[in-house]
């Protein structure tokens, strides 16, 4: 018998094989998802059409992409959903624009909150830090849920738009884009997998993974990236990248004068206009303005044999395990920096009602 695996799958097996056999052989998944999973796959497609140069608007294929989504093979919409649960750093009260205050506002009124958005947002936060987001109160959900996703909705637009303007010059021909590849090992398994784009990048060939991430990627990680390394054996491209899109909005806030306009100066603490208008202090109220910015890193390496050979006995060695249904746990990936593993309650706390077949 051969076996057929993905890179997320001989991933999946490195970290945990019990948490590999539970989401690829017995198909648990959780119930929830992350708000970072729609926003980045909303952020391939409108990437897509970015280097594709297609007739279809980028943002709008974003928009719809994000707006509704499939979780466990189930359409929903993603705005009202408590079936997405955001991160600590998704949400950023100074991103939103005043369609979107206004939307929140109102949702605000018609459950009944008295304290502002801000209030009611972190109100929702601790509950769900203290309680698990499954807890909360629907009401709570419901504005915690609108206010994460109007955020992540403004991240993504910045970071398409800065797609647009930092990468996209960079990149002078388009081989392909979503590629299919397959590769086979000595024991006929196969390993497949889909590169986001193959393009000349400053020029060079190179296969690229576009990354949406809260944190920088060291210099090394695309050199030591099992995965733009098995691409790399798969389709003979010596050069890789990482691109990554910092999810951190650098924001450079700037106060404007609302009566003369004046501009003030970085980091500046007076609490009114301070320029002088005829030799007068103008003493006009500020209007605090972001001018935001995303970071986009990009991490290079080129792959030479040794280093395909490495991972492509690994990848045999994998599948070999996997045929013989040895599985593993690792105890020391139930719990890490980026939280729990979707199989901690099951492991233990003997709890499934958090998981569903798919
Ligand atoms: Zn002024």
């Amino acid at each position: 018998m051969t076996n057929k695996l993905s890179h997320s799958a001989l991933n999946k097996y490195q970290t945990c094989g019990v948490a590999y056999k539970y989401h690829y052989v017995d198909r648990l998944r959780e119930r929830v998802t992350s708000g970072a999973l729609i926003l980045g796959s909303a952020i391939d497609a409108a990437l897509n059409e970015v280097l594709l140069k297609t007739e279809n608007d980028p943002i709008d294929v974003f928009e719809k992409k994000f707006r509704f989504a499939r979780i466990n093979n189930k359409e929903q919409y993603i705005p009202e959903t408590d079936l997405v649960v955001y991160a600590e750093k998704d949400f950023d009260y100074d991103l939103l624009d005043e369609a979107d205050i206004a939307q929140l506002e109102n949702i605000k009124n018609q459950l009944g909150f008295p304290e502002d958005i801000k209030e009611v947002v972190t109100k929702a936060s601790n509950l769900k830090k203290q309680y698990g987001w499954k807890n909360v109160v629907p009401k709570y959900k419901r504005m915690y849920s609108l206010a994460n996703w109007l955020c992540l909705r403004q991240k993504g637009i910045l970071m398409i738009n800065a797609y647009k303007e930092q990468i996209a010059p960079k990149i002078s021909k388009v081989y392909s884009v979503q590629e299919e590849i397959s590769l086979e090992t000595p024991e006929k398994d196969k390993i497949i997998g889909f590169v986001d784009l193959v393009a000349d990048l400053d020029g060079v060939k190179t296969i690229i993974d576009n990354k949406t991430s809260s944190r920088d990627y060291d210099l090394d990680s695309a050199s030591v990236s099992p995965q733009l390394i098995l691409y790399s054996f798969a389709l003979g491209v010596r050069d890789v990248a990482f691109i990554v899109l910092n999810k951190n909005v650098i924001k450079n806030k700037t106060k404007v004068c609302t009566v003369c306009g004046y501009k003030a100066a970085k980091g500046s603490t007076h609490r009114k206009c301070c320029n002088e208008v005829n030799g007068l202090r103008c003493n006009g109220e500020w209007l605090e303005k972001i001018d935001p910015r995303i970071k986009i890193d990009i991490v290079k390496a080129q792959i030479d044999q040794e280093k395909q050979e490495l991972v492509l006995d690994n990848a045999a060695q994998i599948n070999s395990l996997i045929k013989q249904g040895i599985f593993t746990r690792n105890l020391n990936s139930c719990k890490t920096s980026y939280g729990l593993c979707p199989y901690y309650n099951k492991c233990w706390n003997k709890k499934d009602d958090d998981l569903e077949q798919v």
